[in-house]
């Protein structure tokens, strides 16, 4: 038994994709991360940074691991080469004059599409990231998910896949924001909760 030891939360800061989102999401995930003291890391789209840098700077002071997270939120195999080059850079710059901070090595591909592209990994690896995935994901930007089937679908998934876990979540749905805190409740006693650079093996 692989009993979870250390889990890496990781939320990609993004423009919703939904029609309506709470306000204020990402905001009352960074309170509960801070209220819990725990560190996650977010990969942060360079729009997005630019639309709220004051949210993106807060990431960054509070202590959290940025990544990059594509400029446009494009599929990332569909871009020519140039583009590709066009999109990560785009978005490094707007990370940097948000947040003060350089998203490499990190770098998440939206909807995680290019992870097994040779020539996106190869772009990536050319210009100093490398990508990074997760191992489990609970649907948290579908609207009709409650919390509480978003939070028992994230610990059940810690628990079968084990110490190291990578889970994905979103900044933006209403669900996950009120999510996190029933998955620390469940977990906090027994898990540290890591970023992804202190991961033994990143997917
Ligand atoms: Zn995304």
């Amino acid at each position: 038994m692989n009993e979870p030891r250390s889990v890496a939360l990781t939320f990609d800061a993004e423009h919703p994709d939904r029609p309506w989102c709470p306000p204020g999401a990402a905001e009352r995930i960074l309170d509960v991360l801070a209220g819990a003291g725990i560190r996650a890391t977010f990969f942060v789209q360079g729009r997005w940074a630019e639309a709220y840098p004051g949210t993106a700077r807060r990431i960054a002071d509070e202590g959290h691991l940025i990544g990059n997270h594509s400029h446009h939120h494009a599929r990332m195999p569909l871009l020519l080469d140039r583009g590709l080059q066009e999109d990560m850079d785009a978005a490094r710059d707007a990370i940097v004059r948000a947040t003060g901070r350089d998203p490499r090595p990190w770098f998440r591909c939206p909807w995680g599409a290019g992870d097994e592209d040779p020539r996106v990994l190869a772009a990536l690896a050319a210009a100093g990231y490398r990508h990074v995935g997760w191992h489990v994901e609970v649907e948290d930007w579908e609207p009709t998910r409650t919390p509480e089937a978003i939070a028992a679908d994230a610990i059940e998934g810690i628990r079968r896949h084990g110490d190291g876990t990578v889970l994905l979540l979103h900044t933006w749905p209403g669900g996950t924001v009120d999510a996190l805190p029933l998955v620390l409740e469940e977990l906090l006693g027994g898990i540290r909760f890591i970023t992804v650079d202190a991961l033994a093996e990143v997917p």
